[in-house]
């Protein structure tokens, strides 16, 4: 049975930027490569909004984590986090692992932050001692999405700079690095550009590259001085994962055919409809109502039924293949990401199998109330869409 794949990353893929992968092994320092590179990042810059080099780096979304750490600061810096979730956690593990003293505002995972909240703790630092305010855009663990734009807002003139990981949300929903004034902002190749695993990608503003100048962490693979170096001269400073990049030009390129708020616009209509099919199969949407994320759904179950059974049913009689609940929310949870190259017949599939594997667990549920509220959400998009005038 051949699966469908809707966990939030990695995501279903194309056949063209699969068949990407799978084209001859080029020389990574030759002019071929060159060209990938350039134009990689040309398409790049466009997706994070900014005029800066957006670098890719041979990792997963993690490694970016790290380097917009160990880039910018000083063991013993003071950083402000605001996590919301399991990633938001990572970001401050790595800050912590290389010595940074994290301060943490904490928000109940399924919220968003409260952007008055940093707003006022930075107001009461004067002496500027928060070097940098850590902030998980879409929280992937929770099916959260903060208000980005309100939290730019908030850091204000604080000299602290503001990074960003983008990774769930880059692609999805807007991110304008340098309208917001974003110091580092971090996404990944498996996500909603719907590109492979495997590469890493971030953008430094013009302050956060003179913080990499001044900062002491150790750092030699994800230092990003050697990659931006080694990108003016056309190269990457290691080896490349050749493939995984030129599957990325292919998806970059089919997002730039697609445009940018189509983009936005078919993420906003999968998410909607997921979260309309699940909530019409009685169960509960994980994230508070005005914090829902673009790119994944976590819904919890009604009664006490065991989520991972529940996942695995839905794999194995079905073949749809979903997330579970990470770290503290493992078992409770299921996540259904809407990113990458599926569509709504695949959604419509998903809350199918959904509400049979319901019915298999013991759980009454309306017959077709989630593929029909899925649909009503599909149709109420097709009809505001604004017609093209005709002659
Ligand atoms: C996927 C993801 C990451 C990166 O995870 P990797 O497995 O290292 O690619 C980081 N942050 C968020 C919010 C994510 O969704």
């Amino acid at each position: 049975m051949q699966e469908l794949l809707m966990i939030p990353g990695p995501v279903t893929v194309s056949s063209d930027v699969l068949a990407a992968c799978s084209k001859p092994m080029r020389n990574h320092r030759g002019p071929f490569a060159a060209g990938v590179y350039a134009r990689l990042a040309e398409r790049l810059k466009d997706v994070f909004q900014t005029s800066e080099t957006v670098l890719t780096l041979g990792s997963s979304g993690t490694g970016a984590m790290e380097a917009s750490i160990v880039n910018l600061f000083s063991p013993g810096d003071r950083l402000l986090a605001l996590p919301m979730g399991a990633f938001g956690d990572r970001h401050i593990a790595i800050a912590r692992a290389y010595g940074a003293q994290v301060e943490v505002i904490d928000t109940e995972w399924g919220d968003k932050p409260d952007p008055q909240r940093l707003r006022d703790r930075l107001a009461r630092d004067r002496a500027g001692e928060i070097k940098g305010v850590i902030v998980t855009h879409n929280e992937t663990s929770t099916g959260v999405q903060a208000d980005l734009a309100a939290l730019a807002r908030a850091r204000a003139d604080h000299p602290a700079l503001l990074i960003v990981d983008a990774v769930s949300s880059l692609g999805a929903t807007d991110v304008r690095m340098d309208e917001w004034g974003l110091d580092a902002v971090i996404g990944a190749s498996q996500k909603a550009l719907g590109g492979v695993p495997g590469v890493a990608m971030i953008a430094l503003s013009r302050r956060a590259w003179d913080a990499a100048e001044r900062a002491q962490m150790p750092r030699f693979y994800l230092d990003l001085r050697k990659a931006k170096t080694a990108f003016g001269k056309g190269q990457t400073p290691w080896t490349p994962p050749f493939g995984v990049l030129l599957a990325l030009e292919q998806a970059t390129d089919n997002y730039s055919k697609e445009g940018r708020h189509s983009a936005f616009a078919r993420h906003a209509r999968f998410a909607e409809a997921i979260r309309a099919g699940c909530a019409a199969l009685g169960l509960r949407i994980f994230a508070r109502q005005g914090a829902y994320s673009n790119t994944v759904t976590a819904v919890c179950a009604p009664g006490d039924i065991d989520h991972k059974a529940l996942q695995q049913l839905l794999r194995e009689r079905y073949g749809v293949v979903v997330g579970g609940g990470q770290m503290k929310l493992e078992g409770t949870i299921l996540r259904l990401g809407n990113m990458g190259a599926i569509g709504r017949k695949d959604i419509v599939t998903a809350l199918a199998a959904l509400e049979l594997a319901l019915r298999d667990s013991g759980i009454e549920v309306p017959s077709g109330a989630g593929t029909a509220a899925a649909n009503a959400v599909f149709a109420r998009a097709e009809a505001a869409k604004p017609r093209v005038a005709v002659g």
